[in-house]
């Protein structure tokens, strides 16, 4: 199917004369309280425009709806008639991938060959999805003796509670509605205040495709009030959250008196490990493409380097050329490689992190932001020399486009110190010793490591974190593992000895 071909600029103007609203119950609404909040554009940190605040009202209106639906229409539909609706969902995104990415690349500053990769990807989560639940909304059968026969069904929980950060919004989203709404669950869905746009354009196309009103629901609004109402509320059955690891650890508090299930994609402080046999172009293009990609914004970004000693100074010159010709500009231009960060506060947040670098000792090396882009977010690329792993922006997830080099001189230094630190979302290793390479792959505490290799992913794969960077895996078997119960049901086959508890005795 083709994409719409868009005007930029009418797509903008459009924006500005209209507010976001609420979507619940299939109905597009102010929020209960009537508040709303300013959008910014993070190139020009002018108003986009306004978002309705929702917070507990407006959540337990949604999840009433959400229960309703479950209830109701959504969970007696037949399973292949759900299916086909999730798969609708994917047609309607394709259509409008360009639309999305534009939307998103003006919210977030995400450069917009990015965005548009992330859009496309979105829909193929609900193609998977759809199709993965039609094979696999099977139970299996246990024979026992010849008395017995044990089965096991798989049954949605309910109502899931979805809570998204701002750094890629609108895949990150649609990786979690995708399987929960494909399972027969019905949806919350609380999105990153910095980023509403595509949400909202998601709830519209959603609405378009005819699901029964009250399956999905986006409730917009800030983390410490819809966000915290939504982890409390006890009707809401799980909560699959992506963002920070203290919120994280904030929303397993605060689900516990409602036992929640959880499943939490958190922080990280990834390593990159270069080796001296390593591919050196490559490694060098996979480190760059790594950190600076995304802004730098990306939970799985190779923000820590480490370099083995004899390639050191090599690959150290040919990065500072790399971050000296690094395109840095208007997120929705094509060319440009790097925009201006989210919001004026996250941007603040990365300054202080080179601040601190400075203070402790180490040397900065950045790339240019053009002298017209000043009124934006930009942090300009930055490498991080002469620093050491226990060093703060070595420790810390700064999220932003800075890297810290380091260099090491064998295997079990590197292996020590890529494991010092409390994330463990993902690592790269590059080497062309294939053993060394599995060595030293296995010895990494990291939920996902590539070797040889920068982020490229199928869908059927676990994705997420160890230590402090995650509970639980998202993708593949695992995200229909946490978003359904597993039911066993006891089938007797023959009448077997049952003990007579009070039975009179003759
Ligand atoms: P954040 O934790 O500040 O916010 C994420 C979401 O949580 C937002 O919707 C926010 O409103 C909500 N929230 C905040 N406080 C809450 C509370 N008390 N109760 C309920 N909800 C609350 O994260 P962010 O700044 O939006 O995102 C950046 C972070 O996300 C980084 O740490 C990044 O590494 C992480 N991230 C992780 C993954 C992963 O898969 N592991 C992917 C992307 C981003």
């Amino acid at each position: 199917m083709t994409a719409k071909q868009l005007d930029k600029e009418q797509l903008v103007n459009d924006l500005e004369t209209k507010d976001i609203s609420l979507y619940i119950n299939g109905e597009f609404i102010d929020a209960e309280s009537g508040k709303r909040f300013e959008n910014l554009n993070p190139f020009t940190n002018e108003v986009i425009n306004h978002v309705a605040e929702g917070d507990k009202a407006d959540i337990n209106k949604a999840v009433d709806a959400a229960k309703r639906a479950f209830k109701g229409p959504w969970g007696k539909m037949k399973a292949a008639d759900r299916l086909e609706l999730i798969g609708k969902i994917a047609d309607v995104i394709d259509e409008h991938v360009d639309e999305i990415a534009l939307l998103e690349s003006y919210d977030t500053g995400l450069p917009l060959s990015q965005t548009k990769k992330m859009a496309g990807r979105a829909a193929k989560n609900f193609r998977f999805y759809a199709e993965m639940v039609a094979s696999r909304m099977v139970g299996e059968a246990y024979q026992v003796d010849d008395e017995f026969i044990n089965y096991t069904i798989h049954k949605p929980l309910g109502v899931a509670g979805l809570i998204t950060p701002w750094n890629a919004p609108f895949m990150l989203e649609t990786w979690k509605i995708a399987p929960a709404l494909a399972t027969g669950n019905t949806v919350v869905l609380k999105p990153a205040e910095w980023s509403p746009l595509t949400a909202s354009k998601l709830a519209e196309l959603i609405d378009s495709v005819g699901l029964p009103e009250g399956v999905f629901n986006v409730v917009h609004g800030f983390g410490e009030t819809a966000g915290a109402s939504l982890v409390a509320h006890k009707d809401v059955k799980l909560i699959s959250f992506t963002g920070e690891t203290k919120t994280g650890s904030e929303i397993n508090k605060n689900g516990a008196d409602t036992l929640k299930r959880v499943s939490m994609e958190l922080g990280g402080k990834s390593p990159i490990i270069v080796f001296e046999d390593a591919d050196f172009e490559r490694a060098l293009d996979a480190c760059t493409w790594g950190i600076f990609s995304f802004n730098g914004e990306r939970c799985t970004a190779n923000s820590r380097l480490f370099l083995q000693e004899n390639i050191y100074e090599e690959f150290v010159e040919a990065l500072k050329e790399r971050v000296d010709n690094i395109i840095v500009g208007d997120p929705m231009d094509e060319s440009t490689e790097v925009g201006p960060l989210i919001h004026t506060t996250h941007f603040n947040h990365v300054k202080r992190y080179l601040e601190i670098a400075k203070e402790e000792g180490a040397t900065l090396y950045s790339g240019e932001v053009p002298r017209e882009f000043e009124q934006g977010n930009f942090v300009a690329p930055t490498i991080i020399l002469n620093v050491t792993n226990d060093k703060t922006v070595a420790q810390e997830e700064v999220f932003g486009p800075v890297l810290t080099v380091m260099k090491f001189k064998d295997e079990d230094e590197v292996i020590e110190l890529a494991n010092d630190v409390i994330y463990g979302l993902a690592g790269y290793v590059w080497t062309k010793d294939i053993q060394r390479a599995h060595r030293v792959a296995q010895a990494v505490d990291s939920g996902m490591l590539w070797i040889n290799s920068q982020n490229v992913r199928d869908l059927r794969i676990p994705f997420g974190g160890s230590k402090s960077s995650g509970i639980g895996r998202e993708g593949g078997h695992y995200a229909f593992d946490f978003y359904t119960e597993t039911q066993v049901i006891h089938v007797a086959l023959k009448d077997h000895h049952i003990p007579q508890f009070g039975k009179k005795k003759d």
